[in-house]
């Protein structure tokens, strides 16, 4: 198996080539490692090899890790799904939200980043594939949620995330990161302050080169860092 700093050596390359074909400055793509279920240990010698952003998807995993790497100086955010009852931790416990889909969690999460006095920044998370089995709020729905969410003092929306159908061949995943990019523009015009909206969190390890291409500002990567999961 290769490397941690291996495997990021090739990811930072593919980011640098993708981002050349369509004329985009590479630091404007931020890699988030994707480590859940992977051991703190591990965790570690990422952020030696260079990772600083790290994503979870369970609130308890993420906060034991967490506490386990604690001045490293990694910043955490969360891309899994967050029942409501984890609010209140995530918001203490993760630099960006990635998957505010619903005016319920938005409330609780605003409820939380005000007791305490600093605001929480967020992403809407958008089921742009309109499957069952997903979170993230219904295409047809998220200029609502973007209304709501804006009108919370404790919450700054930054942008959007998406976790499209997995499709073998991701240039069929583009047309999904396409609409995602045209919904974030529409969502601009609307906005009070534009320039404080320019999020895309989308593109995974099959994907991430179609999602750099079509915008993407976030990408994140687990299997091809850290290599297969054990389930
Ligand atoms: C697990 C996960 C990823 C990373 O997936 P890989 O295919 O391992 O790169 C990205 N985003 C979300 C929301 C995930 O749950």
């Amino acid at each position: 198996m290769s490397s941690i700093a291996e495997n990021l050596a090739v990811i930072r390359e593919r980011i640098n080539r993708a981002c050349l074909r369509v004329n985009r400055d590479p630091t404007e793509v931020r890699l988030i490692a994707v480590s859940k279920t992977v051991p703190a240990e591990r965790v570690r010698e990422g952020i030696q090899a260079g990772l600083t952003l790290l994503g979870e998807n369970y609130v308890q995993e993420a906060q034991e890790k967490i506490t386990q790497l604690q001045g490293l100086g990694a910043s955490w955010h969360f891309i899994g799904h967050l029942q409501s009852n984890k609010a209140r931790i995530a918001a203490d416990l993760f630099d960006l939200i990635h998957t505010v889909d619903r005016k319920s969690l938005a409330k609780e999460l605003n409820r939380r980043a005000q007791q305490r006095g600093r605001p929480l920044d967020v992403l809407l998370q958008v089921n742009v594939g309109e499957e069952e089995s997903k979170g993230g709020a219904a295409t047809e729905d998220v200029v609502a949620l973007f209304n709501y969410v804006s009108s919370l003092d404790g919450l700054a929306v930054r942008g959007l995330m998406a976790l499209p159908p997995y499709l073998e061949d991701p240039e069929q995943v583009r047309p999904y990161f396409k609409e995602m990019r045209q919904m974030l523009e529409r969502l601009r015009q609307g906005a009070a302050r534009p320039e404080d909206l320019s999020e895309l969190s989308m593109g995974m390890s099959h994907d991430f080169e179609v999602a750099i291409e079509e915008g993407a500002t976030f990408i994140r990567v687990g299997t091809a860092l850290f290599g297969e999961r054990r389930k």
